[in-house]
Parts: structure tokens; sequence; C-alpha cells
């Protein structure tokens, strides 16, 4: 960031006070960011961007992050459409008077269709000039097209409009002895937005709260709102139920049974309205009639509001209320506006597994420990309705008995094997009391997995998104096989590469994915944000989780998850990996990331050297 001595927002703006901000603005800034490697000079490229914003335009603040962020309302308002390649050609056809072969040979040239628009417009000739856009022109017209390539780039944006927030209110940021104070508020603030985002993920609220408070904006100046979901909290995995103990000596914890079903963030609305939210924070409200009528019933009359965390099971009522797999709850319909799923329409049966509660009658509970959380839950309630409402199944250890004895270590492993025995993947060990706080979208050693695959070769299954692909030979000929697997590293919002995958698929699961990856998802070159030496046949757009599993992890100098976090230029790997399945309702960068493929590593070293000392 220029220092403010140096800095004229008019001079860098080009435009004037109290007039809205010209589209060409940002563009002109999405062009330098663009062309930018370094993070820390693009963050402070956006900075400096959204400074000028805040001196002349403040009210252009709210549409420019949601454009930099590639969105255009909320995650939970469900914007999304999926506008291809071919529409914007049309598009383009009609308002460039360009032909789609003219076009087509641009693209090929080019790579990318931005850039052919804007030779197109350039060599185009007009009777009148057209009148520059606005920001919030363009922003406005995208709500109403409702389209937009969701992207990923909020832990950056967000912090570069902290920045510009503090240097905003701080005019004499280069005096000596100020610099220290400044840089101290630069994070404190960074940290604040970032954390108010994850428990308020509205730019609508956040914004004009930040903007309002300036740096004495904390998380706690915004409240959790029910209607809008909160980031989910997550777990880490261990090697097995010692490891887990290990990280729980004297401290009281519980283990609750680990269901295999979808999440559901359950909302009690000020109307009385229930609503559902999947691990993503799309709103499923219309899949579950029948778990918003069992919520209603369940909860006592003075349970006003509430934000439940809780998994959603299959369940065979004909057959002793069995609990059944994940695959068997994908099969449920979808809801849609135009299908909707009506309470005699239901064909597969589902109970609901409450775990956590979050807010309660107006009141947070993030930092309230999970003990009291739990007291809370069970006020607002009713006793459980078996097959239909149900708190998780636990256990717990006082801390007198956390440790890694004898009679804990039976009383657990015995745990986990009833958690299997009812269908379950593996338990959850979680704090109690010590740092037992609700962590929104943290994966914190407060909240252990331990699932059964540990024993079967990798502690988990990673789930990957495939970024490429070669063409198959012999019986795969016309299909796509191998396809390029990659990791996410949300620091440096690259997907990196970490195995081909060729073992797992069904034939019918290959021609899907080629139909699936058709012209408008392959693109024309590698993008920048794919590190990997592999150089596949062609590159695709990230779309898809899949669920990868493998015998275990190697040092590579091909594949480059996790580069610079276990080997300084290189990457891990899996060997022999193979599919297990889609992972559906979630976002591409939500896939496993660089951290998570380091620490499982690492894990598999510490398991390694035990069996050696053994
Ligand atoms: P996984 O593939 O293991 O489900 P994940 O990335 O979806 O991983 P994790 O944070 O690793 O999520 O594991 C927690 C998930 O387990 C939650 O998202 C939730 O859907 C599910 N779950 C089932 N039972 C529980 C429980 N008792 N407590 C917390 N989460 C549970």
């Amino acid at each position: 960031s220029l220092p403010p001595e140096k800095y004229s927002p008019i001079e860098h703006a080009c435009w004037k006070l109290g007039q809205p901000a010209p589209y060409l603005h940002l563009a002109r800034t999405f062009d330098l960011v663009e062309g930018e490697k370094g993070k820390i000079k693009a963050a402070s490229m956006l900075c400096n961007m959204f400074r000028s914003l805040l001196a002349l335009s403040p009210e252009d603040v709210i549409p420019a992050v949601y454009l930099c962020t590639n969105k255009i309302a909320a995650d939970h308002e469900n914007m999304e459409l999926n506008i291809g390649g071919s529409i914007v050609t049309s598009a383009m056809e009609e308002a460039c008077g360009t032909s789609r072969s003219k076009i087509r040979a641009m693209y090929n040239s080019l790579g990318d269709l931005g850039d052919v628009a804007q030779v197109c417009r350039q060599t185009q000739s007009f009777l009148a000039p057209p009148s520059p856009l606005l920001i919030k022109d363009v922003f406005s017209m995208l709500r109403n097209i409702r389209n937009l390539r969701i992207g990923a780039m909020m832990r950056t944006v967000l912090p570069a409009l902290a920045q510009a927030v503090v240097l905003h209110s701080s005019p004499n940021f280069c005096n000596k002895g100020t610099t220290e104070n400044i840089k101290e508020k630069l994070q404190c603030l960074s940290a604040a937005v970032v954390e108010a985002y994850n428990i308020l993920p509205n730019l609508d609220l956040l914004i004009p709260s930040l903007l309002n408070k300036g740096i004495g904006f904390s998380s706690s100046s915004l409240s959790m709102v029910p209607g809008i979901p909160i980031k989910p909290m997550l777990a880490k995995i261990t090697n097995g139920v010692p490891q887990a103990l290990k990280l729980f000596q004297n401290k009281a914890f519980t283990c609750e049974y680990k269901y295999d079903g979808q999440r559901a963030q359950i909302h009690k609305l000020v109307d009385g309205s229930v609503c559902i939210f999947s691990r993503n924070g799309d709103e499923t409200t219309s899949r579950f009639p029948d778990l918003v009528s069992v919520v209603r019933e369940s909860c006592k009359p003075d349970a006003l509001t509430f934000i439940l965390d809780a998994e959603v099971v299959a369940i065979d009522r004909k057959n002793g209320s069995k609990l059944m797999s994940f695959q068997e709850l994908s099969s449920r319909e979808r809801g849609s506006k135009d299908s909707l799923i009506t309470l005699d329409s239901i064909k597969v049966d589902i109970c609901v597994f409450v775990f956590d509660i979050m807010f309660a009658n107006g009141k947070q509970l993030l930092d309230i420990p999970l003990r009291q959380r739990r007291k809370y839950l069970k006020d607002l309630f009713n006793d459980q309705k078996l097959g239909y409402f149900e708190y998780a199944e636990e256990t717990t250890v006082e801390a007198d008995d956390a440790s890694t004895n004898e009679a804990t270590l039976t009383k657990i492993s015995l745990f986990l094997e009833e958690a299997f025995r009812s269908s379950c993947e593996g338990i959850m060990i979680k704090s109690l009391d010590i740092d037992a706080g609700y962590s929104p979208s943290k994966r914190t050693d407060t909240w252990l997995k331990v699932k059964r695959d540990y024993v079967e070769g990798l502690n988990d299954s990673l789930d990957l998104v495939p970024i490429g692909a070669w063409h198959g030979n012999g019986r795969k000929a016309g299909w796509y096989s191998p396809f390029l697997m990659a990791c996410y590293n949300p620091d440096t919002e690259e997907f990196q590469s970490v195995c081909r995958v060729m073992s797992g698929f069904s034939d019918n699961f290959y021609k899907e994915m080629k139909e699936f990856f058709n012209e408008d998802k392959i693109l024309s070159k590698k993008p920048p944000y794919y590190q990997t030496a592999e150089l596949p046949d062609m590159w695709f757009t990230p779309e898809l989780i899949w669920e990868i599993r493998g015998a275990d992890f190697t040092v590579s100098p091909v594949h480059q998850a996790a580069i610079g976090l276990v080997h300084p230029s290189r990457g891990i790997s899996v060997r022999f990996p193979r599919f297990i399945r889609p992972v559906m309702d979630r976002r591409p960068e939500e896939c496993s990331t660089a951290a998570d493929i380091a620490d499982m590593f690492h894990s598999q070293t510490r398991k390694m050297d035990v069996t050696h000392h053994d």
C-alpha cells in the first residue's frame, strides 16, 4: 500500500468525490492483480482500490467486495446459475457483431473469453461512444442475470478491506512510533473481519458494520442471525484412540458416534419457521419437510430461536430402525420450486442426530464450553423421539480418568466398536470444559475424529478435485483416464496435484464424466493457480470433489500438494489411489487442503516411527 502522503484517491481513482465509482477502476485493479504473482502485493492493490472507494464513494464498497470475490449474493441465497461458454459466445456475437467462427479462432489463440471480448470491443466502431460503466450498475446487472462463477478470494479480499479501513482512518501512518501500533491494528482488524464472516457470512450486513465501527470493529460487534448459516466447525483426523487420548490428558472429554449422513444446520427463526442448511451453507429445507416437522414437534414452546448442529441419517424403519449408508440418503430426491417434496411423497426415511447448539433464544453460545451448551440444548427440547429426533450417542470421560490408562482405553475402544456396529463411520472425541467453545470453520485439536480407515491404510480418505485428464487407451478409449487430482491450498489459493487416479470408476461413471467435462469445462491452457509438474491432455475447470483412498503417502517430485510444508521443493503424493465416491454438497475449494495432507503425512511418519521402535 502507498503511505497516505503519496496516495491520492482522486489521482489514483480518476473520479470525483460524491460520484459513483467507474467500473473501469475495478477492472484496472483486476488487471493489475491478475498480472501480479506476489500475494502481498496483490493484496495491497486491492487495499488501495478499497481506500479510494472509502474516500470517494463508500456505497460502492459492498458491490466491489462482491465482484472481487466472484459473488453476487451471500452463499446461502443460492444465487448461482451456470451460464457456459456457448451462451457467452452467443451474447458476444450479438453485442460485438463478431462471427462465432472468428470468436472461436480468437479464443484458440488468446485462451480466455474475457480477452476475446476486450479485443472485439476495442476494434468495434460506434455511432456514439457508450457511457462509462459504473461499479453499482455492473453489480446490479449481474444480480439480475444471477450468474457468476463462485470464486475463493474471500480470504484475500476481506483482510485487504480491513487494511483499507485502518489506513483510511489513520492519517499519521508514517509518523515514527505509530507504525508498530498500526501494524497491530491491521492484524487485529483482519482477524476480526474474517472471524465475523465465519459467523455471519453475509457482506450486506458485515460491511456496513465494519465501515460504521472502523478500527473499533470486533467480531463481537456482530451476532449470528437465525436464517444465515454459520461456517461449521470441523474435526481433525487421528491415528486411532491412543493418539486421540494423548491429546486429552487430564481434560474431560466426550466421545460421540460419528454418523454417516449429511450435516444439517437447523435454524429456528424469529417468525417461527425452521430452515435447514447443508455443510456448505446451501439451503436444503425443501428436501427435508419431515425434518422440519420433527424439529418443530420436539422443541418446547419457549424455544423461540436457535441454531443447532446435527447429522441427518437415512433410516430403515421397517428393519429395526437400522441406520443406512450415506448413499441411501443421497438417493432422496432434491426438492425444488418445481418439484416439492411433500411428507407423503418421501421414500427414504431419516433420523436426525443433534450434537451441538450455537445460538439459543437470542444468545450466542460459541464461547460457552460444550458441557454447558448441551444443557442449553436439552433445556430447549423435549425428550428424544427414537428413530426421528435423537441426541448423538455419547460417553463422557471425566478429567480424573482422562489419561491413557487401560480402563479408559478399553472403554473408548468398546464405544468405537459399538459405533461401527451401529453403521457409523467412527467416533468424534470432543473437549467438554477446556477450550471447548464452538469455533466456526476451524479444524482444531478439540474435535478429533477416529475412523475405521486408519486400520486399513490411510488414516482418512482424501477429498480431491479432478483438474485435468488424459485420453483413455484400449477399453477406455473415448473416455477420460486417468484423471489428475488436486488438493487446495487456501493460503495461496492454488490447486496442487496429488495423484493420477484410474481405478474404482464404473463404465457408467466414465461416460458421465465424458459428458460432464464438455467444452465449457475444458480450459485452453493450464491456469496459473494449478500447481503440478504433470502435463495432462486437457485441463478442467474445478467443479467436482471425489473421495479418493490410497495405500500411503510419499514425497514426490511431480505432484506439488503441500509443497513447502513437508519438503521445500517437493510435494506429497498418494500411492495406489482409487476412487471411492463423489462428494456432493461441497464447493471445490472445500476439498482436502494442503495442510490436511501435510498433517496426514506427518501422522503416517509418526505411526511408522512407533511401529519401528516396537
Ligand atoms: P468426513 O469426510 O470425515 O465426514 P468432513 O470434512 O466432512 O469429513 P470432518 O470435520 O472431517 O468433516 O468431520 C466431521 C463431519 O462428521 C461433520 O461434517 C458431520 O457431517 C459428521 N458428523 C457425524 N457425527 C458427528 C458428530 N457427533 N459430531 C460432529 N460431526 C459429526
